[in-house]
C-alpha cells in the first residue's frame, strides 16, 4: 500500500519513492536504459520506454509531484513549454476557443498568438481582476481557460477563485501555470484548478542545471495529455529526472528562505528614494496583496521594479551590482535579474509590452538563497549615483 504524508516537507523527502529502496540505495539511481525487458504490455502505452515517460525515474516523480500538490496524477515532459505546448494541444483541437489571461510568460503569449492559428485554435485574452468582463468573451466553443497563478514579471494574482468558479460555470477546463509559486506556496487542485502546470526548470529543481516540466491535476485529463506527449515526444532523460527529483528534496528549504528573502529586499526598494515603483504581492500596497494572502502560504522569491531614472539607470544599475548575475530563467540558488523587455517578453511587440504596463526600465529579480543582508547591502551600492 502507498504510504501517505500530512506535510510537504515530509512529501519531498519520501513521497513516490520506491519500497524498498531499489537495491538498498538511499538515493533514487538512474535507470539509463532506453528501453526495458517486455512484461506483457496490452497497450502501447504501456510498453517501457524513454519517451513513454514511465521508467522508474519517471513513475517516482510523478508520484511525488502529485502529492505535493494533492492532486490526482503527474506527468513530466522535457520543459514547461513541453508542458504548457501538449496540454493545450490535447484539451483544445480544430475549431476551439480559449480564454486566456493577459499578461502570461512570453513562450506561453507567443504559442498561444503566434502558433495556435495553424491549428484553427482561436483565443481571446482576459484581464484577471474583472470576472464580469469575462463572460462575453466566452462562445459556444470555448473549452478552456489558462491563468498563471503570478504573472510574469508583474506579480499580478488574478481572482483564482473566480476562474476557477467561472470555469465550473460554463463547463470549462482550468489550467493554471503555477511556475512562480511552486507547490510550497499554492497548490491549485486544493483551490478546484483542473491542471497546473510548471516548468521545473525553476524552482522545483533549483539549481539552473537542468530544463524540465511538469503537468498535475486531474487523472483523466493527464491520462489523455500522456497518449498525446507519447505522440509529440516531449518526454524527461532519466538523468534529468534524477536532478530534478534531487533538486525537489531541498525545496521547501529553498522557497521558504527565497520568501523571506524576497520580502525583506521588496521592502528596503519601497523605501529606497531612487525607485519609482514595486511590484510584490507581499508588500501592502500590491494590488493583488489580500488576494495573495488568502490563496498562498508565502509570496515567492520573485519581484519587479522600476528606477525613477527609468531605462538608462536600470541598465546602470544592472551592471553595478556584484552579486546577482544577469540572466533570464529564475526559482535558482542563485540570484538572477534580467530586464524582461529585452528576455522573457522580447517577443511581444512595444506597444503591447506598454499596454501591459512592462515597461523597458521593468528588473526582475528571482532572489536566491545567499544572505538577505549581503543582497541589500549589494543592492544599496549599486543604487546610489
Ligand atoms: N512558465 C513560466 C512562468 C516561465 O517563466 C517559463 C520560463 O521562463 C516557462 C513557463 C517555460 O519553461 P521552460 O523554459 O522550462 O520551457
Amino acid at each position: 500500500m502507498t504510504k501517505t504524508y500530512e506535510n510537504i516537507e515530509t512529501k519531498l523527502i519520501h513521497a513516490g519513492e520506491p519500497r524498498p529502496p531499489i537495491g538498498g540505495a538511499v538515493s533514487m539511481p538512474i535507470f539509463q536504459s532506453s528501453t526495458f525487458e517486455y512484461a506483457g504490455q496490452a497497450s502501447y502505452h504501456d510498453i517501457k520506454y524513454i519517451r513513454l515517460n514511465n521508467t522508474p525515474n519517471h513513475m517516482a516523480l510523478h508520484r511525488k509531484l502529485a502529492s505535493l500538490e494533492n492532486a490526482e496524477e503527474a506527468l513530466v515532459t522535457s520543459s514547461g513549454m513541453a508542458a504548457i505546448s501538449t496540454t493545450l494541444l490535447t484539451v483544445l483541437s480544430s475549431g476551439d476557443h480559449l480564454l486566456a489571461q493577459d499578461c502570461l510568460y512570453g513562450g506561453t503569449h507567443d504559442l498561444i498568438t503566434k502558433d495556435f492559428a495553424a491549428f484553427d485554435i482561436s483565443f481571446d485574452f482576459l484581464g484577471g481582476d474583472d470576472p464580469d468582463s469575462w463572460k462575453v468573451k466566452i462562445r459556444p466553443n470555448t473549452r478552456a481557460i489558462y491563468v498563471e497563478s503570478m504573472t510574469n514579471p508583474l506579480l499580478q494574482v488574478a481572482d483564482l477563485k473566480a476562474v476557477v468558479e467561472f470555469a465550473k460555470a460554463h463547463g470549462l477546463i482550468s489550467l493554471i501555470d503555477n511556475t512562480f509559486p511552486s507547490p510550497i506556496n499554492f497548490r491549485p487542485a486544493e483551490w478546484g484548478f483542473d491542471l497546473s502546470l510548471h516548468s521545473c526548470t525553476k524552482y522545483l529543481n533549483g539549481h539552473s542545471d537542468i530544463v524540465a516540466g511538469a503537468i498535475i491535476g486531474r487523472a483523466d485529463l493527464i491520462e489523455k495529455i500522456r497518449h498525446k506527449l507519447n505522440h509529440l515526444g516531449g518526454s524527461l532523460d532519466p538523468h534529468a529526472c534524477f536532478l530534478l527529483h534531487r533538486g525537489l528534496k531541498t525545496l521547501a528549504v529553498r522557497v521558504k528562505h527565497q520568501n523571506e528573502s524576497a520580502l525583506e529586499i521588496a521592502k528596503f526598494l519601497e523605501d529606497h528614494p531612487a525607485i519609482a515603483k514595486v511590484n510584490y504581492p507581499g508588500l501592502e500596497g500590491h494590488p493583488g496583496h489580500r488576494r495573495a494572502c488568502e490563496l498562498f502560504d508565502g509570496f515567492s522569491g520573485m519581484l519587479s521594479f522600476e528606477l525613477k531614472g527609468g531605462v538608462d539607470s536600470a541598465k546602470r544599475f544592472m551592471q553595478k551590482t556584484t552579486l546577482p548575475i544577469i540572466a533570464p530563467s529564475l526559482g535558482g540558488v542563485e540570484t538572477l535579474i534580467t530586464r524582461p523587455a529585452t528576455t522573457s517578453h522580447s517577443g511581444l511587440s512595444p506597444g503591447e509590452r506598454q499596454r501591459l504596463g512592462i515597461s523597458d526600465g521593468l528588473i526582475r529579480t528571482s532572489v536566491g538563497l545567499e544572505a538577505t543582508d549581503d543582497m541589500i547591502a549589494d543592492f544599496e551600492q549599486a543604487l546610489r549615483i
